[in-house]
Parts: C-alpha cells; sequence; structure tokens
C-alpha cells in the first residue's frame, strides 16, 4: 500500500521549506516500509514544484488550475480527496500548513480514515508506522500506532533536513471540478515581513524582557528608546522576536508597553517553545518559569546589568554583564 505526500505550492509557485521537510520523512517511511511513495500536489502551478523534487522516487499527480492556487478549505479538500481516490493509499502525509491543517482532517472523514495532526515525528520502526507527537507543552514526546487505514497525518516543521533533488518531473494530472464552490478567493493579505515579528524560520531568537520598560540609571525610562532599538535590530537581521511574561503582562497593568508585543511573543512555561539555533535575552531575568521555554534553543546568550541574574546561574552559554540599551546600541550601529 503507497504512502502518499501531499504538498501545495506557494503563490510564487514554489514549495515551502516545510513541504520539502515533509517530504524527506515521508520517503524514508515509504523505503523503512517497503512500500511506493507517491506525491500528490495542489496549486495554481505546480509544474516547477513537481520539478524541484523530481528526485524522490516518486510517482506524481496533481490537482492545478487558477481554482487551487490559494487555500480554501472546500477545494483543497476536494483536491486531496481526488489525488487519494487516485493513488489509493494506507498513509497520507502533509506539512501542518494553515492550508492543510484545516483540510486534511476533512480527508480523514472523506476517506473513512483518522488523522493525527501536528506529529514531530514518523517512522517506519519494525515494519510498522510509529507516530511521534509531543504532549503537555512540549515536555513528554508519545508514540503511537494506528491499525485504521487510510491513516492521514500532518508533520510539524523543523522535524528533518528538507528533500533536495531537482529533475524533471512527469506528473498526472487529476481533474477535479470545484464550480460549485460558494466560497470565492478575494484575495491574499500577507503580513509585511517587518510587521510580522514571530518568524519561526528564523536563526536567532531575540527575547525582549521586562528592563526594557524598567526605569534606569538616569531615573527614568526609555520606552521610545527601547522600542526603537528593538525594531531596528529587529528589521537588520530578521531574527525572530519573543519576550518574558512580565514584558507582555505590562499592558494590562497600565505600565509603558512595547506597542509590538503581544501574548503570543512570550516564551516560556505558559508561552512558546520556539526553535531557533541561537537565542540573545535582554532585559529579561532568566527566571526557571521563562528558560524552560528556551529548552531548544541551542546557543544561548543574555545582557544583563546583574551579573547574578538567573541567566548566570548555568542557563547560557554567554552572558554579557552589561546596559542592553548601549550593547544594542552598538550592535545596531556596527550592523549599519
Ligand atoms: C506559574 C508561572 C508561570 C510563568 N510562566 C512564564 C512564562 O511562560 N514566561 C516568562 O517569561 N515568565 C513566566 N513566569 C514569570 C517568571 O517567573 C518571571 O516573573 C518573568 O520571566 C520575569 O520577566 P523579566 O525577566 O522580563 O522581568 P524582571 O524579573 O523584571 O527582570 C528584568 C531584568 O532586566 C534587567 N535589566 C534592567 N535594565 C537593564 C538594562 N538596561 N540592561 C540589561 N539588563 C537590564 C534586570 O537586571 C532584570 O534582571 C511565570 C511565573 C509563574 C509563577
Amino acid at each position: 500500500m503507497t504512502v502518499l505526500y501531499l504538498a501545495h505550492t506557494e503563490c510564487d509557485n514554489t514549495l515551502h521549506k516545510s513541504a520539502l521537510e515533509g517530504l524527506a520523512v515521508a520517503g524514508d517511511l515509504a523505503a523503512g516500509l517497503g512500500e511506493d511513495l507517491a506525491v500528490g500536489l495542489i496549486g495554481g502551478d505546480v509544474a516547477a514544484a513537481a520539478d524541484s523534487i523530481a528526485d524522490c522516487g516518486a510517482k506524481f499527480y496533481a490537482v492545478s488550475g487558477a481554482d487551487f492556487a490559494d487555500g480554501r478549505y472546500a477545494s483543497d479538500l476536494a483536491a486531496a480527496e481526488a489525488i487519494a481516490k487516485a493513488v489509493g493509499p494506507a498513509i497520507v502525509i502533509g506539512p501542518d500548513t494553515s492550508r492543510f491543517s484545516r483540510a486534511l482532517p476533512g480527508l480523514a472523514i472523506r476517506l473513512g480514515g483518522r488523522v493525527d495532526t501536528h506529529l514531530s515525528g514518523f517512522t517506519a520502526e519494525g515494519g510498522k508506522p510509529v507516530a511521534k507527537r509531543w504532549f503537555y507543552r512540549q515536555r513528554m514526546e508519545g508514540t503511537l500506532t494506528r491499525d485504521e487505514r487510510p491513516w492521514i497525518v500532518t508533520l510539524s516543521s523543523g522535524i528533518a533536513a528538507p528533500f533536495s533533488g531537482a529533475g524533471s518531473a512527469a506528473v498526472e494530472a487529476v481533474s477535479v471540478d470545484v464550480s460549485g464552490v460558494r466560497t470565492k478567493v478575494q484575495g491574499l493579505e500577507c503580513a509585511s515581513e517587518d510587521a510580522q515579528t514571530i518568524r519561526p524560520d528564523a536563526n536567532l531568537l531575540f527575547v525582549a524582557g521586562a528592563g526594557w520598560t524598567k526605569k534606569q540609571v538616569d531615573g527614568a525610562t526609555h520606552v521610545d528608546v527601547a522600542e526603537t532599538t528593538i525594531q531596528t535590530f529587529l528589521g537588520a537581521t530578521k531574527a525572530s522576536l519573543g519576550s518574558s511574561k512580565s514584558l507582555v503582562d505590562i499592558s494590562g497593568e497600565g505600565g509603558a508597553v512595547i506597542s509590538f508585543l503581544t501574548h503570543m511573543h512570550q516564551v516560556g512555561q505558559t508561552g512558546a517553545t520556539p526553535r531557533h539555533p541561537k537565542g540573545l535575552a535582554t532585559c529579561c531575568h532568566g527566571e526557571e518559569p521563562h528558560v524552560v521555554g528556551w529548552r531548544f534553543i541551542k546557543e544561548r546568550r543574555a545582557i544583563n546589568t546583574d551579573a547574578g541574574c538567573g541567566w548566570a546561574q548555568g542557563k547560557c552559554d554567554v552572558l554579557y554583564v552589561g546596559d542592553a540599551f548601549a550593547v544594542m546600541k552598538k550592535v545596531n550601529e556596527l550592523l549599519g
């Protein structure tokens, strides 16, 4: 029974990095199970995307055309269903993009299968597919198997190296009639890169702590300077922005706030657990409930005026004891 990997193209007709990562997982799984791999592509024009992964050893299927260029539950589901029915797979895998997170659970209903979402791994063990999934805010990783087929799963990003292997792909077109779909796509409005400061693919996580809004040595607060300094750094480096709980909570307490921070930025026990190769904490004390959110950050640095802060207690690789306002001003100058 075939392993079917589904992917959709982006607005520039390429495949997103997470789609290439998922393909690597699907290819390894099919090889481990001794099954065939099929790839189903959905998008406006999928020819370039198919060629970009032609070497993955799969048979290619595609539903393409203007109706499938943008994410829309009804057309994505109809396309996925048509490809699945052409392939007859035991397992269907897709990346957990917003498009597929919406559409693929519906596919499980249409095919009478089961779905598991946001998997952190999917491998062949002893001839059986075994899924991995994080529980309890990524503190425990569980493994699960299922007897029901087709088993439909979505994979989280960052769990495998992206597949690479371009060539010339022969693609079997699958036609789908969506003329009866009432939802019309009016257009897609993307957040500008500068407005969107949570960037999961960034190499660096920049954490802003409450110290940025506290009284400084001159006895005054300088939130406006803090905002400009942080924004200049993020603009130059395209780092991802994180925050401590104290800082994002300040708005509720009526204090001076960094205007572009929301609770979505909070890193820690009751916040996010991002995965970036490097992290830099500024004006953040490094208390345990915050630092547990750094579990997957490999190289950690912090800037704090207090040489005895939490980061100094073995929680970072390098602690710069200094004024983050001055240090980041200098860093911004060096970045030009
Ligand atoms: C159940 C529970 C869950 C929690 N969950 C989370 C969570 O998910 N995430 C989280 O972040 N917290 C969480 N907390 C809160 C956490 O314990 C801390 O209170 C919080 O992380 C402190 O934030 P902070 O370090 O930004 O602020 P502060 O503790 O106020 O630290 C500010 C730091 O800035 C430094 N500083 C000031 N000015 C400068 C300067 N010019 N240059 C350099 N350094 C400067 C100070 O020395 C100080 O160390 C939780 C707490 C509890 C009880």
